[in-house]
C-alpha cells in the first residue's frame, strides 16, 4: 500500500489526448496523480492503484488535460467590472479551463497610468490571484500594462516583487516599435514574460499595431495574432508569423478567418508547435465560457486539422511556451484534467468525429491538482456518457 497523503486514480477511461503534438493519443485507461501530480499512465491492470482516496470511473470517456487560455483580461476575484458580470471564471471552468494567463488587468475603473501605481497594481493583482484560485482555476496574473517613461529598474522591481508577466504592450501608451523593444528586453531580462497586441484598436482610446511595431517590439506572443477584434491584412498576418519565431496566439474574441490563416501559415512553416489558443475575454464581446472548446471545433473543422492536434494548441503548446506545469498528460506534471464526451445526439461516430465536424464535445468533469472541482457542465451540450466518482 502507497503511504501517499492523496491519491487520485481515474480508471475505465475510452482515450487519452496528451496535449503533446509529437504524440497527441496514448495507449493506456488509467492514470494515476499522488497529491496533485501524475505519477503514472497506462494500463489499470499494469498500474498501482491501491490505496487512492478518490477513484473516477470515467466511463469510458476520453481524458484531455485541461484547456489553458493564454489571454484573458481579469481584474479581481471572479468579477469583471466590463460586463459587469459575476462568476465568469466559473463559467469557463464548465467549459474545460483549468487555468488562465492575464494578458493585463486593463479593465479595472481608475486604472493607475503612473508608474508607481502600475506597479502597485500588478503586484496587487499577481497577490490577490495567488492567494485566490476562483473555482480553483489557476489564475496567472498581474500584468503591468507598460507606459511611457518605465526604466530598467522598474521591470527589476517588478520581478523581485513577484510579477512574471507583462499585460499587452500596445494597451498602454507606449505603442512606437523602438520603445517596446527597450522594455520587452528589460523584462526578459528579469525573467518577466511578455505579449504585444496585434491588430487594429480594441475599443476607443487603444490603438493600431501593425507588423513592423510587433517585430521590432519582439514580444515572447503574438498576442491575438487574428486582432482583437480587427485583424490585419493577411499579408501582414503571414509576414509575422514567418519573420519572427515568437508564439502565435489565436483568439475567440478575432477574426475567424484571420484566425485559420494563421494556423495555416504555421502548419506550412512547419511550425504548429508556435501555436497557441486564447479568448481574450472579458471584452466588449464579453465573456465565453466555452470560447476554448469554440476554438478547438473551429480550428478542427474549417482548418480540417485532427481535433487531437487542435487540443495541443490550449493544452501542452501554451503550457510549453508559457513555462507552466500543467497541460501535458506525463509523469511529474500537474493533475489538471478534463473528462470529455461526444455531445449528446452529436453526429459523428466519435467524439473526435464530432468536434472534427464543427461541434463542441460535453464536459463531464474537471479536476485541478487532482482535485475534482466540478462535474457534469452546466454551460456545454450534455455529454454522452459521464464520469462518476467510485465511493469506497
Ligand atoms: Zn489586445
Amino acid at each position: 500500500m502507497s503511504a501517499s497523503g492523496n491519491k487520485l486514480v481515474i480508471r475505465n477511461i475510452g482515450l487519452i489526448l496528451s496535449g503533446r503534438l509529437e504524440e497527441p493519443l496514448l495507449d493506456g485507461d488509467c492514470v494515476v496523480a499522488v497529491d496533485g501530480r501524475i505519477t503514472a499512465i497506462g494500463h489499470e491492470r499494469e498500474l498501482d492503484t491501491d490505496g487512492a482516496s478518490t477513484t473516477v470511473d470515467a466511463n469510458g470517456v476520453t481524458l484531455a488535460p485541461g484547456l489553458i487560455d493564454s489571454h484573458v483580461h481579469p481584474v479581481i476575484g471572479d468579477y469583471t467590472p466590463r460586463q459587469q458580470q459575476l462568476h465568469w471564471i466559473d463559467s469557463c471552468l464548465h467549459g474545460g479551463v483549468t487555468a488562465m494567463i492575464s494578458a493585463g488587468e486593463v479593465h479595472m475603473p481608475g486604472r493607475p497610468r503612473d508608474i508607481v501605481g502600475l506597479k502597485a497594481l500588478a503586484i496587487a493583482s499577481q497577490r490577490w490571484y495567488e492567494n485566490f484560485r476562483p473555482s480553483g482555476v489557476k489564475m496567472h496574473a498581474g500584468a503591468p500594462v507598460l507606459e511611457e517613461g518605465m526604466e530598467e529598474h522598474d521591470f527589476k522591481e517588478l520581478a523581485d516583487a513577484g510579477v512574471t508577466l507583462l499585460g499587452e504592450v500596445g494597451l498602454g501608451s507606449v505603442k512606437a516599435g523602438e520603445t517596446a523593444q527597450q522594455m520587452v528586453k528589460w523584462a526578459r531580462k528579469y525573467g518577466i514574460q511578455s505579449t504585444i497586441h496585434t491588430g487594429g484598436p480594441s475599443i476607443p482610446g487603444s490603438g493600431l499595431i501593425d507588423k513592423d511595431v510587433v517585430l521590432e517590439a519582439d514580444a515572447d506572443i503574438i498576442g491575438h495574432i487574428n486582432g482583437g477584434h480587427t485583424a490585419l491584412p493577411d499579408d501582414q498576418i503571414t509576414c509575422l508569423c514567418e519573420n519572427c519565431k515568437r508564439g502565435i496566439e489565436i483568439v475567440h474574441n478575432g477574426n475567424e478567418r484571420a484566425g485559420l490563416l494563421a494556423m495555416r501559415t504555421a502548419f506550412e512553416l512547419g511550425e504548429p508547435e508556435r501555436v497557441i489558443l486564447g479568448t481574450d475575454a472579458p471584452a466588449g464581446s464579453g465573456v465565453q465560457p466555452l470560447g476554448i472548446l469554440r476554438m478547438i471545433a473551429m480550428l478542427s473543422s474549417l482548418g480540417d486539422i485532427p481535433p487531437e492536434t487542435v487540443f495541443c494548441f490550449a493544452t501542452g503548446n501554451t503550457a510549453r511556451i508559457r513555462d507552466l506545469d500543467c497541460g501535458i498528460i506525463e509523469p511529474g506534471r500537474s493533475a489538471d484534467f478534463i473528462l470529455i464526451d461526444r455531445a449528446q445526439h452529436a453526429p459523428g461516430k466519435t467524439m473526435l468525429e464530432s468536434i472534427h465536424q464543427g461541434n463542441l464535445p460535453g464536459v463531464g468533469m474537471t479536476i485541478i491538482d487532482g482535485t475534482i472541482r466540478s462535474t457534469r457542465s452546466r454551460n456545454t451540450p450534455p455529454a454522452t456518457s459521464l464520469p462518476f466518482v467510485v465511493e469506497a
